[in-house]
């Protein structure tokens, strides 16, 4: 004989796609003890909250098909209640993690278990954790910011993977604010606004990096807010990454300021120096390179700065000792390291402008006049990443700065540069050597 909530659960398997029936109702187990209530218990608040809010018709329907009559639900937590495995077809059917990670727009190689936790950035790495035991609904949003190259993608995406891990029946979505903003655009294009607002508000945890390039851009503040609405009445956990806090973000609508600021908001520092020693070591472990730790010592010493160029500095002394063929001693450390990384935080815009002219011998007027050859892009769109990332000058200050451009040809050149950075060697090259040049000053 089937028990009354098996037959409710057959009824409902009728009902709903297999996704959200192997998500949310296999995972159940429900008391009838009092005729004119049943209590249903879940291991997990993500599942009860999804349950007793758009689940809930769903499930009073086929509760009153089976039972004959309307019974009061409560939902329950309970950690101890023993649920029957998946079967064959549903593991066949869902269990593919790898293809969750990619369809999710997740790097693989950014998870939380090799993010390295040290003093500047505890209490994002909590504040992670956190979210994961209670996704949607202890903070909602995380907003997570700090500094460039600090880890704040990392992390995120860390939340992602471990969210899937934990439950490969969830939807996720990981997109850098441009995605979001160009898809959205697209959209109203195409006339398929419809399918974008299925694609961002049905999700369970939705992942948007560099959000302070929403700023200024009215139509997509307004389609972020509905966004942001739906995900909350749906109890999806959003997080947010920024380079700086919501306040200081330039023309954001004070309904999104205070939507960013109303759940847990946490900053990641630069990294002090043990965390700097701890993620050279993880990095070079990573790539299968055991280095001496004093190695590391006179490396961290060196060079206080953040993760990414840790991480940067460390490869290319890596290969650069490769191939002159010399074994990585702290001396050859030392001389491959050579002069200590500037500063350019408290540096004169003006500085910066002029030794990129000097660099690529153009004038002033050239930089910021309105022709667009190849000669100028480079230089200027260099301009435009250091201003932003080094100076940390609000886009459309830098716009102006720049001969009245506007703040989106601005956002366009600094995430350019900031892919350029990621891959292209003579960009690499260009900009260091700038950045040299400005410390020889
Ligand atoms: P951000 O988004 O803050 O600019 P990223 O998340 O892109 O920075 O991090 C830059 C690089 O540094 C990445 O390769 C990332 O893996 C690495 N990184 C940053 N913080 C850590 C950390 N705590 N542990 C390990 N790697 C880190
Ligand atoms: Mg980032």
């Amino acid at each position: 004989m089937k028990s009354a909530w098996e037959k409710t659960l057959a009824v409902i398997k009728k009902n709903v796609s297999s996704a959200v029936y192997n998500t949310f109702f296999s995972q159940t187990k429900a008391d009838f003890a009092d005729p004119d209530k049943v209590i249903v218990k879940t291991k997990s608040s993500f599942i009860k909250n999804n349950l007793s809010t758009r689940l809930k018709p769903t499930l009073d329907l086929a509760l009153e098909e089976v039972l004959g009559k309307k019974l009061k639900v409560e939902f329950l937590v309970d950690q101890s209640i023993v649920l029957p495995a998946p079967t064959e077809e549903e593991n066949f059917e869902f269990y593919q993690p790898k293809a969750k990670t990619l369809e999710a727009n997740l790097n693989p190689k950014y998870t939380l278990e090799n993010f390295v936790v040290g003093l500047s950035n505890n209490l994002a790495y909590a504040a992670a954790k956190a979210v994961l035991q209670n996704p949607g609904v202890s903070y909602n949003p995380l907003f997570i910011y700090g500094g460039t190259g600090v880890g704040k993608t990392h992390l995120m995406q860390g939340i992602g993977q471990t969210l899937l891990k934990q439950n490969h029946f969830l939807k996720v979505i990981y997109c850098p604010l441009e995605t979001f903003m160009n898809d959205f655009v697209q959209s109203i294009q195409t006339k398929s606004t419809n399918q974008f607002r299925q694609k961002y508000r049905l999700v369970d945890l939705l992942l948007i990096d560099d959000i302070q390039f929403i700023s200024g851009r009215d139509s997509t503040q307004e389609e972020f807010f509905n966004t942001f609405n739906a995900l909350q009445i749906r109890n999806a956990q959003i997080v947010l990454t920024s380079d700086r806090p919501p306040h200081e973000i330039d023309k954001l609508e004070a309904r999104l300021a205070s939507r960013f600021q109303g759940g847990l908001m946490v900053d990641i520092q630069q990294p002090d120096f043990d965390t700097r020693v701890a993620i050279l070591k993880a990095k070079s472990l990573e790539r299968g390179e055991i280095i001496a730790e004093d190695c590391l010592t006179v490396i961290a010493e060196t060079m206080a700065t953040n993760a990414r160029e840790l991480e940067g500095k460390l490869i290319q002394i890596i290969q650069q000792a490769k191939s002159n063929n010399q074994p990585l001693t702290v001396d050859y450390v030392r001389q491959l390291l050579g002069k200590p990384e500037p500063h350019l935080q408290k540096m004169d815009y003006k500085k910066v402008i002029s030794q990129i002219n000097h660099y690529f011998n153009i004038k002033m007027a050239e930089i910021t006049g309105p022709r667009r050859n190849k000669e100028l892009v480079i230089p200027r769109q260099l301009a435009m990443y250091l201003l932003y990332e080094e100076c940390k000058i609000p886009l459309q200050r830098i716009g102006q700065l720049l001969g009245g451009r506007d703040h989106t040809t601005i956002l366009h050149g600094v995430e350019k540069m900031r892919q350029e950075t990621q891959k292209n060697q003579q960009i690499q090259k260009m900009l260091g050597e700038i950045k040299q040049g400005l410390a020889n000053q």
